[in-house]
């Protein structure tokens, strides 16, 4: 499932092919994705110009000339993809898609998903999805005074389940989540409410390091067009298990998916457990629970 750095990687792409465009065609006619009728998404939006190309969480928020908000969340294997051509050809897995117009420059921008989790939403104010998300440790940046209270109200849940629920931060996933737990040191089933001060300011240091540590490793291999045979190439499928023998595809994870290998802190082997449904790599020793 694509975390914060994957929909903020995305983000920069449709920033980059919408920001200023205008909109001369629109088409959505899968009712999983879009839940309107198609005629009124062409009806809203064509003529409009995008502003801006926002981004809270796993949502993005396009914001157009008269106020009208486009919402998109890409579920488990949403993307967009933008080419410059139309050859008339829907793209496989295609589900909508907006033909624009900046300067000179037309393009096609296409949004593609599989499995059809997605959504878009068209809105005149903010929708509830996005108003009931908790700050964006990208875009807000972590207030740990902010954050504390909320840890400690959750007396029993565990750190990593707390750091999933998307009111607490938004766009925290289980990849991010593994990675800055081990980063700051703390053992992913403490219960969040006996994090001391020096533990959540580590984490709150911790999150946007395992941002910026993804961001960089999608940018190294992003580009412009899109994938060949409408495979959605750089939807994350939630490899809660290690990649398939045969997908020749670096794990860019230092913990994440590394079940076995040594802790690259301590050399200890890291383990591997279930915890509220969800995969949890950690290093016994660095991540030790300690008495409090
Ligand atoms: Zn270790």
């Amino acid at each position: 499932m694509p975390e914060l750095p994957d929909v903020e990687n995305v983000r920069r792409r449709l920033e980059r092919w919408l920001r200023g465009a205008r909109i001369t065609a629109a088409r959505a006619e899968d009712r999983n994705i879009y839940r309107a009728t198609p005629r009124s998404f062409a009806q809203k939006l064509v003529g409009r110009r995008v502003e801006t190309v926002g981004r809270k969480g796993k949502w993005l928020r396009l914001v157009l000339d008269d106020e009208l908000l486009v919402f998109a969340h890409l579920g488990m294997t949403g993307d967009f993809h933008a080419s410059a051509r139309d050859d008339g050809a829907t793209e496989r897995f295609e589900r909508a898609r907006l033909e624009v117009i900046s300067g000179p420059k037309k393009s096609i921008v296409r949004y593609i998903d599989p499995r059809r989790w997605g959504r878009i939403v068209l809105a005149r104010e903010d929708i509830p999805a996005w108003t009931e998300l908790g700050p964006d440790p990208l875009t807000d940046g972590i207030d740990v005074a902010d954050l504390r209270p909320k840890l400690s109200r959750r007396k029993r849940r565990s750190i990593k389940e707390v750091l999933l629920e998307q009111g607490v931060l938004a766009g925290v996933g289980n990849i991010l989540a593994t990675e800055a737990l081990w980063k700051a040191a703390i053992d992913p089933r403490a219960p969040a409410a006996s994090l001391g001060d020096e533990d959540i300011r580590r984490l709150a240091r911790a999150i946007p390091w395992a941002i910026d540590r993804q961001l960089a490793s999608l940018a190294k291999g992003d580009v412009d067009d899109p994938p060949k045979a409408g495979v959605a190439r750089r939807s994350r499928i939630d490899v809660d298990d290690p990649p398939k023998a045969g997908v020749a595809r670096r794990n860019p994870f230092l913990i994440y998916g590394r079940k076995g290998e040594p802790c690259p802190r301590c050399r200890t082997p890291l383990e591997r457990f279930v915890l509220g449904g969800r995969t949890t790599t950690f290093c016994p020793r660095c991540q030790e629970r300690r008495r409090r």
